[in-house]
């Protein structure tokens, strides 16, 4: 007896001992195992020089023995060696699941199984004993792999006619809440295969029992029925389908316990010809923004599957998209031709232009479900304008959206710019860590003061994202923390005046490339604002970047003083009279300006010390 490898011994625990509703999924895991054999054998058929191998000879059979409550699903596809078996179910294939689970739910199995499939093992949740017996295509030998649970499996020779792989579940024995013997029952499983796996391409047989009466007796006989329609939901026609055959198709292929909050079905014909069936999640998955998340769609041509994910279908910006794309692509041609990446390149294309016009439509339509969108990737959309240099923000920059400190709810460019007054120059944006925080802003006291609204930027990447589409129509973006904000705010300085805030900028020891009195604040005391191209925000997110430059990046900061405070009297006062004090004060009011701007102080403890 061979033990089951760590991590897939877990996954075993868990479903056998899985309180999870839907126990019944594990019909459609066995049976999409054998439709992938199949494709993978058709495939090869295609493109490898296997002859005789026709279309129409793949199936898969179920077959149920109620008395001994056994099922069995067979299929002809491509089979498995011993090895294969070892290696394949041996381990689980999706390790990726058990860390998150061990991550967030350690005691909720309702959402491991929803999230993920989990494939050939679900079959431990309905059976004590499972077999698998196979025929790698082309092989003589046929093997056996056997195993009743937790304790292991073992893998012996054995026979078996022509290639493929015969599943055979021994159903556990009934309990007060779970009646497992009614996956030997013939309606059972035809409805759980016209439920979960009509679209498989390739005819799901059973032997059913009917009845007919001759000579007045009634007499039983024995059929064989297709189970399933074979007719894959993408190329139905749209008014055929429902938004329940959808989502279903959508929460099982992607595993999301959610539905989607979009749903969109194309065909396109002409010079390209493809049917597509594409998906807007309502959240991110678990790992979206993390490196290990994988874009693509999965791409099938006539019908066949070519790859899982095809990374090239879809642009960066649009990564969230699930989804599947069905193309007459020539296949007779190899896969790395030119004519291959010219096709897939138009289609990408096409598929781009076709989720920009539906979020547009969402955009206009219905605000309410594009903000919910918005919420969800719609920093995937700002990455996506900041990405090539701003290649892409003609296409992105009517899809973002920002929190209007005016309005306290989003907006788009388009909106804001639409209400500017004729006297306003610049669009005025503020990074913060919170719309609330913003308002609070020194800086923003005088843009607001002047009737203007200001854009709350929150996420890190939003000035980034604004310092690359530069202007939008025509209108040029500026932060209310920059030293010119497009509104007058000088003070004249008189001659003592400069020597005081000279001083002072001398005192700050080089902190400050200036110090200068501003109208701009109307109540609190000082900020800090920033000359030429690099904001004191985009300073923080540089350096906390884990590629830093070694070198810290430095803004040009000034530091501001309300000539009208009750400080700016103690400042004049300390200069007459005690220049040593004034030194300290000045540090006082630089950190606190610091602070004000959310970043922290170099010596916080000096600071205290200081204020004491
Ligand atoms: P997944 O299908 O997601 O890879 P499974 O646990 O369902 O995960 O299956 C693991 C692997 O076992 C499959 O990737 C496949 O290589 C192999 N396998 C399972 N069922 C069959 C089958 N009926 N015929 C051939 N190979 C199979």
């Amino acid at each position: 007896m061979k033990k089951f490898k760590t991590e897939s011994q877990r996954v075993l625990d868990l479903m056998i001992n899985s309180i999870y509703t839907h126990k019944e999924i594990f019909i459609r895991e066995l049976l999409s195992n054998c439709s992938d054999a199949i494709d993978k054998l058709y495939y090869k058929s295609l493109t490898g020089g296997i002859s005789g191998l026709n279309r129409e000879d793949f199936a898969i059979d179920i077959t149920l023995d109620k008395e001994n409550r056994i099922l069995k699903i067979a299929d002809n596809g491509i089979g498995m060696n011993a090895e294969e078996l070892e290696n394949n179910l041996g381990v689980i294939a999706r390790s990726g699941s058990l860390n998150f689970k061990k991550e967030n739910e350690p005691n909720e199995d309702v959402n491991i199984i929803g999230q993920f499939g989990v494939g050939f093992y679900s079959a431990f949740m309905v059976a004590k004993k499972v077999e698998v017996l196979s025929k790698a295509y082309g092989s003589e030998e046929a093997n056996l792999w056997v195993s009743e649970g937790t304790a292991g499996y073992e893998i012996e020779k054995a026979e078996k006619d022509g290639h493929g792989t015969v599943v055979t579940v021994y159903l556990k024995d009934d309990s007060e809440e779970e009646k497992y013997g009614k996956y030997v029952e013939e309606y059972e499983i035809r409805e759980l295969v016209k439920k979960y796996s009509d679209y498989i391409r390739y005819p799901i047989r059973m032997e059913v029992t009917r009845y007919r009466t001759e000579d007045g007796k009634e007499e039983e006989y024995k059929e064989t029925e297709t189970l399933n329609s074979m007719v894959p939901l993408w190329k139905k026609n749209k008014k055929e389908v429902t938004k329940e055959e959808y989502d279903r198709f959508y929460k099982d292929t992607f595993y999301d316990s959610e539905e989607p909050l979009l749903t969109i079905h194309a065909s396109a014909e002409g010079a390209v010809e493809y049917k597509a069936l594409l998906f807007i999640p309502a959240h991110p998955q678990y790992n979206y923004y993390t490196k290990n998340y994988e874009k693509g769609l999965r791409l099938y041509t006539n019908g066949v599957l070519i790859t899982d994910l095809c990374k090239d279908l879809l642009p960066d910006y649009f990564s969230f998209v699930k989804g599947l794309v069905d193309s007459e692509l020539t296949l007779n041609i190899s896969r790395e031709t030119v004519q291959y990446d010219r096709q897939l390149k138009l289609i990408a294309q096409n598929i781009e232009k076709k989720i920009k016009s539906e979020l547009t439509n969402l955009l206009e339509n219905d605000r309410e479900k594009y903000e919910k969108f918005f919420t969800a990737f719609g920093l995937q959309l700002k990455y996506g304008i900041y990405d090539n240099w701003g290649a892409n923000k003609d296409k992105l920059q009517d899809l973002v959206l920002f929190r209007s400190l005016k309005k306290d709810k989003f907006v788009t460019l388009g909106e804001y710019v639409a209400e500017m007054p004729e006297n306003q120059k610049y669009i005025y944006y503020s990074t913060g860590a919170s719309v609330e925080s913003i308002k609070a802003l020194p800086q923003c006291e005088k843009v607001t003061e002047e009737g203007f609204d200001v854009l709350c930027m929150t996420d890190s990447i939003d000035e980034f994202a604004v310092r690359f589409m530069f202007n939008y129509k025509e209108k040029e973006f500026r932060s209310v923390a920059s030293e010119d904000i497009g509104i007058d705010d000088s003070v004249e300085e008189s001659a003592e005046d400069k020597e005081v805030t000279d001083f002072l900028k001398e005192a700050l020891d080089g902190k400050v490339g200036k110090v200068k009195l501003s109208s701009r604040l109307k109540t609190h005391p000082v900020c800090l604002t920033s000359e030429g191209e690099l904001t004191i925000e985009m300073e923080k997110v540089i350096n906390s970047m884990p590629n830093a430059p070694k070198d810290k990046i430095k803004a040009e900061k000034v530091l501001e003083i309300n000539a009208s405070h009750p400080v700016f009297e103690t400042v004049k006062k300390l200069y007459a009279e005690d220049k040593d004090r004034l030194k300290m004060l000045a540090e006082v009011l630089y950190d606190q300006a610091l602070l004000i701007e959310g970043v922290p102080v170099e010596n916080p403890t000096r600071l205290a010390d200081l204020v004491c």
